[in-house]
Order: C-alpha cells, then sequence, then structure tokens
C-alpha cells in the first residue's frame, strides 16, 4: 500500500520535503496543508515588496502547476490538533487526514511585547503576504509611522514605509543597531545609510505602552515618558517557533520542537525541520535553532529523505544569509557574533541562526576598503566566520573557505597586514584550494 505523508506548512521547508519525498517514493501519497491561501513564495522577497521594489508575481519561484507535476496535493487550511497514537491530525474546517509519517514545517511568527495597546488597529508584524499587503495598504493612508526591534525585518520595515513617503522613527532600546551579531562599525554603516533614507534613528527608546484613538494607534509613550505620535507601529522583537501542535501533542519542545539530527521528533513517525526545529548536534551535543531561507531548504531535504525511509543526518553547513541591510549588500557567514546583548531582540531575528551567537577563541580582522566592509573571524588554523558589506567579490569564495575548513595557516599573518594583503592572501587560499581540488 502507498504510503501515506503529510506535511504541515507549505514554507521552504515544507515544499523542499515534498520534492525530496517525491523523487525517493514515486508511489507515496503527499498532502501539504498550509495556512496560507497562495502557493510557495520567497518571504526573503516580502522586503522588496514592501518597497516597491518588486511586484508581487516575482515571489513566485515556482508555479502552481509544479504540485501538480509532482502529484503533490495541496491542502489550504490550518491543523488544529495531532493525534500521535492513532496517526491522525484534524483541520480547522472538521476535515480529517490520516498519516503514516508527518513532517511539521510549521515556521515561526512575531513575537509581540507584552505591553498595553499593543493590540490596537495599526499595530503591525511581518511574518507573511497577507502581512506585507496589510501594511502597504496602511502605508498608504499613514502619515507617521514607529518601528521598533532589530536584526533584519526592523529594517525592512522601516525602509519599506519610509519608501511610501512615511515620516518613520525607528525607536532602538540598544545603543546601536544588531549588537549581538555586527560590531560597533558595521552597525553605524547600516545606521548611516538609514539616516540617508530620511529614517529618524533615536537610541535608548523603550516602550511603555500603545495608545490609541477609537481602537486605533495614535502614539507610542516610552519607559521615561516621552510620547512619540504615529498612525502605525511595526513591530519586530524577534520570532517564536510555533510550538502550539507539537506541545498539545505531548511532544518534547524547548525553544523549538526538538528533534534529533534526522529530524525525528520524539512522537513516533512525526519529524519537525525549518524554523519550528531545534535539533540536536550529536558531535557537539547542543541544540541549533536558525531562520534562515537556505538552511530550512537543506533541512527539508534531509527530513523528506528520512521520512521517506533514509537515515540520513544533518550536518550544519556554516550558516550564511546575503541580504540588503539598510540598502547595503551584505553577506553574513558561519561564526559573527559579537557575544554583545541586544536590547532590541527578545528572541532570535529572521534571517538569523544560533550560531552566530556561539563566543569562540577567534580573532576579529578588519578590512575596509571605502564604503567596502570586510570583518573576518579566525581561529588559529580557519577562517570562522566573516562580514562582507557592500562589494561582495569575496563572498563566494570566503563561503567556500570557510564552509571547507581550509587550513589558512600559511597565509594567517598576511591576513593582518591591511586590506590589499588580506585580499592576496585570500585570493592564494582560493587559487591553491582549487588547484589542490583540481589535483
Ligand atoms: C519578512 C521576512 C524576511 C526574511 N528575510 C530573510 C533573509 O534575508 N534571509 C534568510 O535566510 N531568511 C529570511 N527570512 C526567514 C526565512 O524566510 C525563514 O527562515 C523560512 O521561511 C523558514 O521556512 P519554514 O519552511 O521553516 O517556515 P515558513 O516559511 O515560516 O513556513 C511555515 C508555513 O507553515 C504554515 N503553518 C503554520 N502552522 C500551521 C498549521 N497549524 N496548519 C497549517 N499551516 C501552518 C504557515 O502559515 C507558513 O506558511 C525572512 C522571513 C521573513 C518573514
Amino acid at each position: 500500500m502507498a504510503r501515506r505523508y503529510v506535511i504541515v506548512g507549505n514554507g521552504p521547508a515544507g515544499f523542499a520535503a515534498a520534492e525530496t519525498i517525491r523523487r525517493d517514493d514515486a508511489t507515496g501519497e503527499i498532502r501539504i496543508v498550509g495556512g496560507e491561501a497562495v502557493g510557495f513564495y520567497s518571504r526573503p522577497g516580502l522586503a522588496y515588496l514592501l518597497t516597491g521594489a518588486m511586484p508581487e508575481e516575482r515571489l513566485f519561484s515556482r508555479p502552481e502547476s509544479t504540485y501538480e507535476s509532482a502529484h503533490i496535493h495541496r491542502t489550504v487550511g490550518t491543523v488544529q490538533t495531532i493525534e500521535p497514537r492513532s496517526h491522525r491530525l484534524e483541520l480547522a474546517d472538521g476535515e480529517v487526514l490520516r498519516y503514516d509519517r508527518l513532517l511539521l514545517a510549521v515556521g515561526a511568527r512575531a513575537v509581540r511585547p507584552a505591553i498595553p495597546g499593543i493590540d490596537l488597529q495599526g499595530v503591525v508584524t511581518l511574518d507573511n503576504l497577507a502581512d506585507t499587503r496589510h501594511i502597504l495598504r496602511l502605508a498608504r493612508r499613514a502619515k507617521r509611522a514607529c518601528v521598533v526591534g532589530g536584526g533584519i525585518t526592523a529594517i525592512e520595515l522601516a525602509e519599506g514605509l519610509a519608501a511610501h513617503g512615511v515620516e518613520t522613527h525607528y525607536l532602538m532600546r540598544g545603543d546601536r543597531y544588531w549588537s549581538s551579531v555586527l560590531d560597533p562599525h558595521e552597525s553605524e554603516l547600516v545606521e548611516e545609510r538609514l539616516t540617508e533614507d530620511g529614517i529618524r534613528i533615536h537610541q535608548g527608546v523603550e516602550l511603555a505602552s500603545v495608545i490609541g484613538r477609537k481602537g486605533r494607534v495614535s502614539a507610542v509613550s516610552t519607559q521615561t515618558g516621552a510620547l512619540y505620535e504615529c498612525d502605525l507601529l511595526a513591530v519586530a522583537i524577534g520570532t517564536q517557533p510555533r510550538l502550539e501542535l507539537a506541545q498539545a501533542a505531548g511532544m518534547e519542545t524547548g525553544r523549538g520542537i526538538w528533534t534529533d539530527a534526522t529530524f525525528e521528533t520524539s512522537a513516533e513517525d512525526i519529524f519537525a525541520a525549518g524554523d519550528a526545529a531545534e535539533w540536536l548536534d550529536p558531535v557537539t551535543g547542543k541544540r541549533g535553532l536558525d531562520a534562515l531561507w537556505s538552511v530550512a531548504i537543506e533541512q527539508g531535504r534531509v527530513a523528506g529523505e528520512n521520512l521517506a525511509g533514509g537515515s540520513r543526518v544533518y550536518s550544519r553547513p556554516a550558516p550564511f544569509n546575503v541580504t540588503k541591510i539598510g540598502g547595503v549588500t551584505t553577506t553574513l557567514i558561519g561564526a559573527i557574533g559579537t557575544g554583545g546583548r541586544d536590547g532590541d531582540l527578545v528572541t532570535m531575528a529572521r534571517g538569523d541562526s544560533s550560531a552566530w551567537r556561539e563566543q569562540l577563541d577567534a580573532f576579529a580582522v578588519v578590512s575596509d576598503r571605502g564604503a567596502d566592509h570586510l570583518r573576518l573571524v579566525l581561529s588559529d588554523d580557519l577562517i570562522k566566520g566573516a562580514v562582507v558589506m557592500g562589494n561582495q567579490a569575496l563572498s563566494r569564495p570566503l563561503q567556500h573557505l570557510i564552509r571547507e575548513r581550509v587550513d589558512i595557516r600559511w597565509v594567517r599573518d598576511r591576513l593582518f597586514r591591511g586590506p590589499a594583503e588580506v585580499h592576496h592572501a585570500l585570493a592564494a587560499l582560493m587559487e591553491r584550494t582549487v588547484s589542490l581540488g583540481a589535483a
């Protein structure tokens, strides 16, 4: 009898898993249940939709026919309960589905601070396409907006609102932007660009409450009693993996849904992957949590293979993100955390990795050429992480050198001798790696 696979969540982890299952099991019945009415789309692309740099159609990289041609059934609906013992789940409309193998690829949702007035109309978060459409509608009428939070999403919200002519105030609780991941100079580069784009930055501001008029936000008040008038408040203080289905079904959870390195959860025949999964690294004994597009795809692929009967163990690649932060193209790779505590985020941001917080016995080398910035994090023999801002010529080579753990000892001294020498040394490393690979 054909095996029945059910995947909850139509994001990159769920979609990649479905395609992998189909590759490995030609006859299995695959059903994806997704809470959003639309098919698979790029969530990182929502930032470009918000600024108007990209039309909505371009978010959809796969035509709707992809599901049909791979014989993947798509159901629009919300899964409300899972019964692990009877291998059944129930949707909000009462439909009951049976599964042999189940994947929870339910992602994470934006967290809201527990302050008075947070549920007023005009307070927004950015999780999905529906949120983006909603924000765009509000931005057409809004005159003044406040943005609170950190990481990539806070900046995307601020830039998106400013692009629509809304007077935008970015209220930072801390004293600099994304201080847990960026160093002070990197934060400054981003803040300068935001200011150039007309965004007003206020540091050391902590919200106390949201004030409303006729049910709509009209201002925010701060812990020091200051008032900032606004008709829109955008909140990006972090994300929380969706745990409620797993917890109600009695599965083990922590910050995310606990899995082993094959993405199997504590419940029989149930797997989890993507933003929702907190997996155990058998090598370090530590649990990892990521909120990265490329990681969700890779985890979905590994989970898909294992749902279909495989036993592949996930090996975390050096997490990377290539994105625009305040208009500056930025690549973040590997272990780059500064060890700082970021007052603007209460949990992990989007486009973020728990690996970026790991503290290493490492040296940072900074090498700037005009507007282009490079930070390398070095151990004795490896490049452990890198931040590349502006010119991206070194982004791919560095991804390779970090991921492949290329020994740098023979050029290490040269990396401390200024920008020109850093570039020559990295080129020499790449050349040697390529020629060794070809030999
Ligand atoms: C605005 C924004 C910008 C981002 N920028 C970047 C970036 O620059 N770089 C980067 O690497 N990453 C970025 N990310 C993060 C990246 O998109 C996520 O890491 C990735 O989408 C996670 O994939 P996932 O499949 O685990 O979950 P998601 O993509 O969140 O998909 C989960 C799906 O499950 C559905 N679902 C949840 N519960 C249920 C239920 N009970 N029943 C049915 N369906 C359910 C949800 O509706 C959703 O469609 C960004 C995300 C956002 C929102």
